[in-house]
């Protein structure tokens, strides 16, 4: 059977990406996408513009978005997934999501000049495609093109992570909130490169019986931040718990990102892709040739050792 190309996580210059939604759309065409999504950082206000380029160019299309939420301590993302971009309460929430995000980062730029590093606010607002969505990544290209730090790894590493001069905790949506904002716009709710936080056993299983509880169908299992090593855990997860698998690359620009878009390994043949659970909602481009047809059906339970 032929598994479909699909990139279903990535960011363009609406939130934390460089391109823009229209040469996002271009790229991820030119490298053999045929299901693709604009998963921006708490934000829908690059969808339509993403939708028509993808469907101009014959690729098939599901909105997203990636919202960020505080769980056990800790910034877990969650991607919501062909969803109706208009609905209220969506767009509600995800506004007050981003609403600190500007004094979250004058406090950021106030931790840097205490180490020594001036005028942060205003250098990372230069790299701002869409002001409500300052993020520490505008920050970190800063610190890059200013001489400070030789990458932005680097910068996080050294400024922006707990413990560090530029760190400035949050206090992100609910994990309740969140999923239900997806899941009532009719979208599908999936937790993002679940092997990037620093969780315990138990906080990691207690997140996806919440999720679950929530509304919450799927997981990122091939995704640009796992190792060969976390993808096979995560397939193991997802099936154990019954979750829809996904797929996504996380590109935010061409000189940064590790994983080109749509240059993944295929998911695991024996997992249920996402998609195939969001047939009605993929918007699906009349010359376009991709069918995203793959099984909708449920994984089966894992086999006895
Ligand atoms: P924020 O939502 O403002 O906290 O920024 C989070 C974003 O920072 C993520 O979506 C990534 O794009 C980026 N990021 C987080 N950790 C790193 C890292 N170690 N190296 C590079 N980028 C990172
Ligand atoms: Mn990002
Ligand atoms: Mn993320
Ligand atoms: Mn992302």
């Amino acid at each position: 059977m032929h598994l479909i190309n699909a990139d279903l996580h990535s960011h363009s210059d609406i939130s934390d990406g460089t391109l823009s939604p229209e040469a996002l759309a271009e790229r991820a065409h030119a490298q053999g996408v045929e299901l693709w999504s604009l998963t921006d950082h708490d934000e829908v206000g690059g969808q339509q513009r993403a939708r028509d380029a993808a469907l101009a160019l014959g690729m098939d299309y599901l909105t997203g978005t990636e919202i960020s939420v505080s769980f056990a301590g800790e910034t877990v993302h969650i991607v919501g997934l062909g969803f109706d971009a208009d609905d209220a309460a969506l767009q509600a929430g995800l506004a007050a999501t981003r609403s600190g995000r500007r004094e979250r980062a004058r406090q950021m730029a106030a931790g840097l000049a205490r180490a020594g590093i001036e005028g942060a606010f205003e250098g990372a607002l230069r790299y701002v495609g869409n002001a409500d969505l300052i993020s520490r990544t505008h920050f970190a290209r800063f610190l890059v093109d200013s001489g400070v730090c030789p990458d932005t790894h680097t910068v996080f590493r050294r400024y922006l992570t707990t413990g560090n001069p530029g760190y400035v905790p949050h206090q992100w949506a609910r994990l309740r909130d969140a999923v239900r904002w997806v899941v009532g716009a009719g979208g599908v709710a999936v937790i993002a490169h679940p092997g990037r936080y620093r969780f315990t056993a138990t906080e990691e299983y207690a997140l996806i019986t919440e999720f679950l509880a929530h509304g919450g169908l799927g997981m990122e299992v091939i995704t640009g931040s796992h190792s060969a090593a976390e993808q096979i855990r995560y397939a193991e997860t997802a099936l154990e718990f019954g979750l829809l698998s996904s797929r996504g690359s996380d590109f935010h620009s061409p000189h940064e990102s590790r994983t080109e878009l749509g240059a993944l390994p295929d998911l695991p043949g024996r997992l249920a892709p996402v998609w195939g659970a969001l047939q009605h909602r993929i918007q699906r481009s009349r010359s376009g040739t991709a069918r995203a047809s793959d099984r909708a059906v449920r994984p089966r339970k894992p086999e006895m050792a």
